[in-house]
């Protein structure tokens, strides 16, 4: 686990458009946080700044006590889930769990024992030989946050990864997902714009408007202001 510090961070994008400016957050070890807010309010663009995946223009992002951009994208201990899943079709669900750590060279029976164990909290066990296509959408998404599991990383982003979902769909995987998160307590930052999604899963919320944060605190707190 780790804490998650964002200091002063800025992005401007090719083309001079401002996505985020100005974010000061301090994400505790184990802490939730929720990112919400409009479409085109810089969500996305903090998230992946966290993972590695987008420069930073301006501040530092420390993920315990490392600056991400000085991490190599090898070393970087954090997973990522996302909304299309990103599950490799020719590969059963076993080896979809497995590959990551494969790569990383993790010896076969760690790599056994972390894919039950995944298989295990998210019931996906009886589907560890089939290909994602044979599976539902929910199932999918299972395995895709197994993936994430397997690697026990310092943190979980996770980029709207219900939205693909039907509403029906979307409430079992969120209790499911603050399940996960009380079971594990790793720190994670999560991206989406559903509001109870939102308020059931945050530790604490962070409303994003035009790349700035408007609002930080708990459900509770954000919940009864007027
Ligand atoms: P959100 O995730 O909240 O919808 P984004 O982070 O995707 O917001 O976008 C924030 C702003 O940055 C928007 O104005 C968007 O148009 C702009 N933006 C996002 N990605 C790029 C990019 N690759 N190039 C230029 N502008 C971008
Ligand atoms: P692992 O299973 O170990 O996460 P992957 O090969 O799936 O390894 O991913 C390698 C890197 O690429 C990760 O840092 C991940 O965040 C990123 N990545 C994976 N899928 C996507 C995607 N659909 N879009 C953007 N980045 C992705």
């Amino acid at each position: 686990m780790a804490s998650i510090t964002l200091d002063n961070v800025g992005k401007v994008y090719p083309g001079d458009t401002r996505a985020v400016g100005d974010v000061n957050i301090e994400i505790a070890d184990g802490e939730f946080i929720v990112l919400v807010g409009p479409s085109g309010c810089g969500k996305s663009t903090l998230l992946r700044m966290v993972a590695g995946l987008e420069s930073i223009t301006d501040g530092e992002i420390h993920i315990g006590e490392r600056v991400v951009n000085q991490i190599e994208p090898a070393d970087r201990d954090i997973a990522m889930v996302f909304q299309n899943y990103a599950l490799y079709p020719h590969m059963s669900v076993r080896q979809n769990l497995a590959y990551g750590l494969k790569n990383r060279g993790t010896p076969k029976a760690e790599i056994e024992r972390r894919v039950n164990d995944a298989a295990e909290i998210l019931q996906i066990g009886q589907y560890l030989d089939r290909k994602p296509r044979a599976l539902s959408g929910g199932q999918r998404q299972r395995v895709a946050m197994g993936r994430a599991i397997v690697r026990e990383p310092a943190a979980f982003l996770f980029d709207e990864p219900l939205s693909n979902l039907d509403a029906k769909l979307r409430v079992t995987m969120r209790l499911e997902i603050k399940q996960l998160q009380k079971r594990l307590r790793t720190t994670s930052i999560y991206v989406t714009h559903d509001q109870l999604e939102a308020m059931t899963l945050a530790d604490r919320l962070v409303v994003l408007n035009g790349g700035r944060v408007e609002q930080i605190g708990t459900p509770l707190e954000l919940y009864r202001r007027p």
